[in-house]
């Protein structure tokens, strides 16, 4: 069942179905047995035809042997009775054609077996042997004469009247069927010739025709589904291709801008100087930068939180796009950092001009959620010199005199220039050289003596640094510590402050001396580390001195700036440590009071510029006032700059607790601080107790 059904798949696919790329092949195995038939048939039919011509006339030609038979006794009695030489020649020409009619048929045609048997093998009456007996004894006769003559006729008549004419008669009637087979052989020649053709046809049918067209449908239908796939996958291909290259559209925006803003970031802004086609040389469009910075940005941030921020950030986007135009850029290179690059004619009062609107509109105060908010800017700005000024140059440039603005006191704009770049230069030699005075330990503490203005007692000192720099002598924190604090490095500069001041005071401490307390100055810096109160603690403890030994002077400027958390919580945590926290320059103009309600400070240090007009009715109804509220809180008051006795005399009466200042003694280092301490000492025990 296997085999049969194997077999007959085989033969479907090998002989039913082809691939119209072989059908060829068929065709020309179908021509080949067209030509073939056609021609075996028309072979056939020549062959035929030509036969039954043969043996058409041999039967004529075997019905006119009995004629001639007959004929030729007729014209022997003839020419017996009458003799002559006309009867004699028709005589001998009959029997002449009769020789030659039975050559023609024993030799001119194939001769069936019954006429074989006829002519040549009949036992009794072998035809063919007769027919020449008799042709031989009739000329024989005709030559005869007399007796001989009559007897050899005679012999001929029984001849040719019996056995001769009916053995002529029967080969007659055996060419008339074999003549008569012939034609319907003929006939039925045809036949097969059509039936063969048909069959043909048939054959080609069902081996060409209708494989071929099965293969052909087929490999159409195989077509139009390729086609329809391809059209199907064409379409996909499209429609990915359409997804790719909005993808691709939304990642290069993605990449070029701001999320936040909409406005291009630091790398398309990078990309745009890069490739921005600068104007030559002489050409009177320069190329400008400007960078704006917001100013108390991170207090929003802090205090009505990130969603705000970000609000405040779109709003200054709109703010500068709405400044600049068509063809300048906008960008937002980082948090709270904008740059405006500006194609425009070379005038520094335009650019200016713009960076004043910039500030202006900045500043007015702005609507986010239920709250009003007040920030400000700073904007810096250059304008390329050259053609050839790269991206970083001109972006460093403008950071430069954003740097200059900011310093110069928020809320202004400030342009580069070629000293503004020595200068910072300047300064980034000296960060590297504060690094490099830290490694070589060559800060060191001066000690400025602090009095009660009551007793006159010693009531402590505070920790003032200096650089001891090996070329340049002594240097104030006013040269270095800006660019320390720029440079990261205030932190470090603080505690070595801390540890060589607590060494100091443990030392006199075991030599006998009573020096009450030490006051060390705070950066932001330190007092935004949350470490801060447990790193002081365990200074103080490891040399075996107490918290209340050490006081913290806080910036008032600190608290201000920065609205500052973290530096809040340290200050919190440094008073319940235990350590003395005093609220340092105070009344320098941003004064706070809601810094004094928020926290707990031991102390107030009066800002210099409070005492300095003093004997001043104006100054010192401000010290009393002061004093008035730090009693009120529970403060001590300290004022400082107290440079002479009118100074000292005053703050005493106006109720300052503390004074500090050149009047009672300078900032000095260790070794004199002792001197000037034995000398206070020595007073000290002379005054009246
Ligand atoms: P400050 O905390 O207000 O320190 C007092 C400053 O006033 C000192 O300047 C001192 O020399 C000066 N001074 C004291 N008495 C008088 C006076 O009678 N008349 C005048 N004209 N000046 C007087 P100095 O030492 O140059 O310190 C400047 C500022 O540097 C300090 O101001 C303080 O804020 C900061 N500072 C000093 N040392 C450190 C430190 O170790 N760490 C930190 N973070 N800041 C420090
Ligand atoms: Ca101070
Ligand atoms: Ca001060």
């Amino acid at each position: 069942m296997g085999v049969v059904k194997r077999l007959i798949r085989r033969f479907q696919r090998h002989v039913c179905i082809t691939e119209p790329k072989s059908l060829w092949k068929r065709y020309a195995i179908g021509l080949a047995f067209i030509f073939v038939t056609i021609g075996a048939a028309h072979y056939s039919s020549l062959r035929a035809i030509a036969a039954s011509g043969l043996d058409a006339e041999a039967s004529r030609i075997s019905n006119q042997q009995i004629m001639l038979s007959q004929r030729i006794l007729f014209l022997m009695r003839e020419s017996e009775q009458n003799p002559s030489l006309e009867v004699e020649a028709r005589l001998l020409s009959a029997i002449q054609l009769f020789e030659s009619a039975h050559d023609w048929l024993v030799t001119r045609q194939e001769l069936t077996p019954a006429l074989q048997q006829l002519y040549f093998e009949d036992d009794t009456f072998p035809l063919d042997y007769f027919s020449r007996r008799f042709v031989e004894t009739a000329r024989y006769a005709v030559k005869a004469e007399g007796q001989v003559r009559s007897n050899m006729q005679n012999r001929l008549v029984a001849l040719g009247q019996q056995d001769l004419l009916s053995a002529l008669s029967k080969a007659s009637r055996l060419h008339q069927d074999k003549s008569r087979r012939q034609t319907a052989w003929l006939q039925n020649l045809e036949t097969i010739a059509l039936g063969s053709a048909l069959f043909v046809l048939l054959l080609e049918a069902l081996f060409i025709f209708v494989p071929a067209q099965i293969s052909v449908s087929r490999a159409i239908r195989r077509m139009e589904r390729r086609s329809k796939q391809l059209s199907t996958s064409y379409e996909t291909l499209k429609a990915r291709n359409l997804e790719l290259v909005a993808a691709r559209k939304n990642l290069t925006h993605a990449a070029n801008h701001d999320a936040l803003t909409g406005l291009l970031n630091r790398r398309a802004l990078y990309d745009f100087l890069t490739h921005l086609k600068a104007a030559p040389n002489g050409s009177d469009i320069a190329l400008s930068v400007l960078k704006i910075d917001l100013d108390r940005f991170k207090s929003v941030n802090d205090t009505l939180g990130h969603k705000a921020g970000d609000d405040v950030l779109v709003v200054v986007a709109s703010i500068l796009l709405a400044q600049v135009r068509e063809n300048d850029l906008v960008a937002r290179i980082g948090g709270d950092e904008f740059v405006i690059v500006v194609k425009a004619p070379k005038s520094m009062d335009t650019l200016e001009a713009l960076g004043s609107r910039i500030i202006e509109e900045i500043s007015k105060p702005m609507q986010i959620a239920e709250n009003v908010c007040k920030i400000g800017a700073s904007v810096g700005f250059t304008m390329a010199s050259s053609a050839v000024a790269t991206p970083d140059q001109l972006l460093i440039e403008a950071d430069l005199a954003l740097y200059k603005a900011k310093r110069g006191g928020r809320g202004q704009v400030f342009a580069y220039s070629g000293d503004l770049r020595e200068e910072i230069e300047t300064r980034e030699a000296l960060f590297e050289e504060i690094t490099e005075a830290l490694a070589d330990d060559q800060f060191e503490p001066h000690f400025q003596p602090q009095l009660y203005t009551g007793s006159g007692k010693l009531f402590g000192c505070e920790v003032l640094a200096r650089w001891r720099h090996p070329r340049r002598g002594i240097i104030p924190p006013a040269t270095f510590l800006a660019a320390a604090e720029e440079a990261g490095l205030i932190q470090q500069i603080d505690l070595i402050m801390v540890e060589k001041s607590l060494d100091f005071l443990e030392r006199l401490r075991s030599e006998g001396k009573d020096l009450p307390s030490v006051s060390v100055n705070a950066s932001p810096d330190s007092l935004r580390d949350p470490n801060l109160p447990d790193r002081l603690a365990q200074e103080v403890l490891a040399r075996g001195l107490s918290p209340a030994d050490l006081t913290i002077e806080v910036l008032e400027t600190t608290l201000i700036e920065s609205q500052d958390d973290e530096a809040f919580l340290t200050i919190r945590n440094l008073t319940s440590a235990g350590f003395s926290v005093v609220l340092d320059d105070f009344g320098t103009g941003y004064a706070s009071m809601s810094n004094l309600s928020r926290l707990k400070f031991d102390g107030l240090k009066l800002d210099r510029s409070l005492v300095e007009p003093v004997p001043n009715e104006r100054a010192e109804s401000i010290i009393a006032a002061l004093v008035a509220l730090s009693r009120n809180l529970g403060m001590r008051v300290v004022a400082e700059g107290v440079e002479n006795n009118a100074h000292y005399d005053r703050v005493k009466e106006l109720g300052c607790d503390v004074v500090q200042g050149f009047g009672i003694g300078y900032p000095m280092p260790a070794a004199q601080f002792i001197d000037w301490y034995e000398e206070f000492a020595k007073k000290d025990k002379k005054r009246p107790a």
